[in-house]
């Protein structure tokens, strides 16, 4: 499985990075989680095609993180895409979801593709997708809204994302996890609603992990001085703009 970091950056404006969104690729089976900036661009780069897309994952609804929908969904009625499209999102955003759609009068476009809107309650964990080895399940992340992290499993290994929460004490239960993608909107300071660098080391028991990799990160933070003073840059790596990993 692939999972490509097609933007890596948080909400505050930045001019190195876009907002954080994933792909996730198993054997053409391809879920977006969250929708930044021009995803149909990216998803080209990566040699996904918008037929090929699968379903989206909102993790929550702050703007950073659901503002590329209406580009993706264009793309997708320009290329004449037919195959069903699904879009998970937590049923406190269900109404806001459909509100949206209407707004932008995507059924008055004449998509040729249906589009499925398939809810979770995000105060619990769900089993969201099961394509083949790949299991998607959702857990309560830490946030201003209602907000998931995502569990993966996927042959055998555990990818665990929690890509804005602060730290949560749910991720600190599993035994061990093979790549932990986390938020850390600061370098050093300390924000109610997120997660700063020396917070992720203090808090998650790093020899329990094999690799971290940061997202949701912010311009002019002094991320590298940090790992290399925490002494970490072994285990914990920064994402950079459309990265692919390999699990
Ligand atoms: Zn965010
Ligand atoms: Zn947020």
């Amino acid at each position: 499985m692939e999972i490509h970091f097609l933007g890596t950056g948080s909400a505050y404006p930045g001019s190195e990075r876009d907002n954080t969104s994933l792909c996730f690729s198993n054997d053409g089976y391809h879920v977006l989680i969250d929708v930044s900036g021009n995803p149909c661009r990216k998803l080209k780069q990566i040699n996904v095609d918008l037929e090929e897309l699968d379903s989206v994952i909102f993790t929550h609804f702050h703007i950073d993180h659901i503002y590329g929908l209406p580009s993706l969904l264009w793309g997708m009625w320009l290329e004449n895409r037919h195959k069903p499209l699904t879009l998970y999102c937590d049923e406190r955003n269900e109404e806001k979801l459909h509100q949206w759609l209407d707004t932008m009068e995507v059924y008055e476009w004449g998509i040729q593709f249906p589009l499925h809107i398939k809810t979770f309650n995000g105060d619990h964990i769900e089993e969201l997708i099961i394509n083949e080895n790949l299991h998607i399940s959702c857990f309560p992340a830490l946030h201003s809204v209602p907000t998931i992290g995502l569990e993966i499993r996927y042959d055998g290994k555990l990818i665990i994302y929690s890509g804005d929460s602060e730290v949560n004490s749910y991720i600190q239960t599993y035994e061990y996890i093979d790549v932990l993608i986390h938020e850390a909107t600061s370098a050093k300071k300390t924000d109610p609603i997120h997660t700063s660098l020396p917070e992720i080391s203090d808090s998650y028991e790093l020899k329990s992990i094999g690799k971290v990799i940061l997202v949701h990160l912010s311009d002019k933070e002094p991320y590298d001085e940090e790992l290399s003073r925490l002494d970490i840059t072994e285990k914990v790596q920064t994402a950079e703009e459309m990265m692919c990993i390999n699990v």
